[in-house]
């Protein structure tokens, strides 16, 4: 567990915190969630995977 800066009030919440004790804002961490890396990971390999069907070989 570490400690991060709000993405509202800049205050030091903690990266597990759903919401910020000082100004209640939902989800404070500034950085994307894993999730979204998660989409972005697999939509890449649908794009690789779709152009190396179409390459001659
Ligand atoms: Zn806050």
């Amino acid at each position: 567990m570490s400690l991060i800066q709000c993405k509202e009030c800049k205050q030091e919440v903690s990266d597990r915190a759903l919401t910020c004790p000082h100004c209640g804002v939902l989800s404070p961490r500034l950085q994307p969630e894993i999730s979204t890396w998660a989409v972005a990971a697999v939509v890449l390999a649908f794009f690789i995977f779709i152009f190396w069907v179409n390459s001659p070989r």
